[in-house]
């Protein structure tokens, strides 16, 4: 007799508990197991939905009765119950994977070290406003699984992390979508990018010739990795800021210019789009493409492009104190988002930034920097490896323990004119909950002063 499936999974939270509750209408057996406390709110759900489950602990014993495993992403392969799974082989499949057996939508995914959520929400943005039938999932919001036991729809638009993007081998991504790929999490890839790099190229595993790959080519890794694949069954659609294309979308002086067919080509002036910044570019780019290929109408597209709102903590304008404008920039956790967060602030920046260090090399920034920081405010437990790397760049550097004092040394060490980014190139874990609540301790430490 076959052995019936029973599914275990890891992690009782957003992902866990939505896989779950779709497991459960399905007709599986299933178990959750979270090493720590279940927060109420998912276990009022596990509860309600009469899905077995522990906390505060891993019995071995149940969990290696699965026949299959679902992690939550952010359970590491080094950890001692995912080894033990791996040594009995059981297969490990992530949320989404999952979840993508269930669906017949068109499922939109988007990748990259920075501007997923951003571009997800653009897209969203613009698929709601033509009138489709879409879901926002993945990284953002509630998960795939939750959304689909829920009702399935004719698209989802996903966010998928590196760590989403390892636990999936089946999933077919219809319309794939790869903004860049810069040195992030390293810790978790034991400091190796290769790799980080293939982890992001999952998102083109399984994509047939009725699909696409839509993709940043200014990005020397991407292009590089790409050449490498034999087979590229996918219809490629690339965009650049920095040169003209024949086939794709791209920046020629004052446009955006997509160039796709003829039957679609338009061209929109930068001033007019939404989002300012050299990076908003590019995210409107892989958006706009991303719509077109689904048929949506010029018009359309161009009014979504310029009507759609700023996601917060993404260089968001808190508001002018004195005329000191302060910018909330806290979804920041890399060196590259910084890169583009100082490209496009005018010069006298007060710079706020720190946190944990995850090995960053921040030698891309020390030109930008010494244009146009004229001072650092260092927020965090080790502020070390900031001034090691800015010493010799900026001449006024400070360190600050609370985001309190922090923004008022910013304002104590600013002029009529200048501009405080929290843009901090760190995670928030060494001082605050996560990035939004940096983000928030920002805006209210900034509407007190
Ligand atoms: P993610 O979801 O990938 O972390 P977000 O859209 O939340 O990306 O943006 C994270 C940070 O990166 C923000 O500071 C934002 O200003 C910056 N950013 C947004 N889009 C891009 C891009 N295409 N390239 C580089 N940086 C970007």
């Amino acid at each position: 007799m076959a052995k019936q499936n029973y599914i275990v999974i890891l992690g009782g939270r957003e992902s866990g508990v939505g896989a779950a509750i779709l497991a459960k209408k399905q007709g599986l057996r299933v178990f959750v197991s979270d090493y720590e406390k279940i927060p109420d709110e998912w276990k009022k759900q596990l509860i309600n939905n009469e899905i077995n489950f522990e906390e505060g602990q891993h019995t071995l014993t149940e969990i290696l009765k699965a026949t299959e495993i679902i992690r939550s992403p952010g359970i590491p392969d080094k950890s001692k119950v995912i080894q033990e799974i791996r040594e009995k082989n059981i297969p490990i499949i992530g949320e989404i994977e999952f979840a993508g057996r269930y669906s017949k939508a068109k499922m939109i995914c988007v990748t990259g070290s920075n501007g997923k959520t951003t571009t997800v929400k653009w897209i969203y943005h613009i698929l709601k406003k033509a009138g489709k039938d879409v879901a926002l999932k993945g990284n953002v919001g509630a998960s795939l699984s939750a959304a689909i036991a829920e009702r399935d729809r004719e698209y989802f638009v996903v966010e998928l992390s590196s760590f989403q993007l390892e636990d999936m081998h089946k999933f077919r991504a219809h319309i794939a979508i790869l903004l860049n790929i810069t040195p992030d999490h390293l810790d978790r890839y034991g400091y190796k990018i290769e790799n980080y790099i293939k982890a992001k190229f999952r998102i083109i595993r399984n994509q047939t010739s009725a699909d696409y790959f839509i993709y940043n080519t200014d990005d020397t890794i991407i292009l590089k990795e790409l050449k490498k694949l034999k087979s590229k069954k996918m219809k490629l659609i690339p965009f650049s800021v920095k040169k003209k294309l024949n086939k794709g979308g791209f920046v020629d002086n004052t446009n955006l210019i997509f160039n796709l067919n003829p039957k679609q080509n338009f061209i929109m002036p930068l001033t007019t789009l939404a989002l300012d910044g050299i990076h908003n570019r590019y995210n409107a780019l892989a958006s706009g493409l991303t719509s077109l290929v689904q048929g949506i109408g010029n018009p359309e597209i161009k009014e979504a492009l310029m009507d759609f709102e700023n996601v917060e903590h993404r260089l968001e304008p808190v508001c002018k104190v004195h005329g000191i404008e302060f910018i909330n920039d806290s979804k920041a956790t890399n060196v590259d988002s910084v890169w583009y967060a100082l490209e496009c602030t005018p010069r006298n920046i007060i710079w706020i930034a720190g946190g944990v260090d995850k090995g960053n090399d921040y030698s891309i920034l020390t030109n930008l920097v010494s244009k146009k920081v004229k001072a650092l405010v260092c927020l965090g437990i080790d502020n070390r490896p900031i001034h090691d790397a800015f010493s010799k760049f900026v001449s006024v550097m400070v360190n600050t323990v609370s985001m309190e004092e922090a923004v008022k040394m910013a304002y104590h060490l600013s002029d009529k004119g200048d501009t405080v980014l929290l843009s901090p190139a760190c995670s928030s874990f060494d001082l605050f909950e996560n990035f939004e609540d940096r983000g928030r301790q920002f805006k209210t430490a900034v509407r007190q002063l």
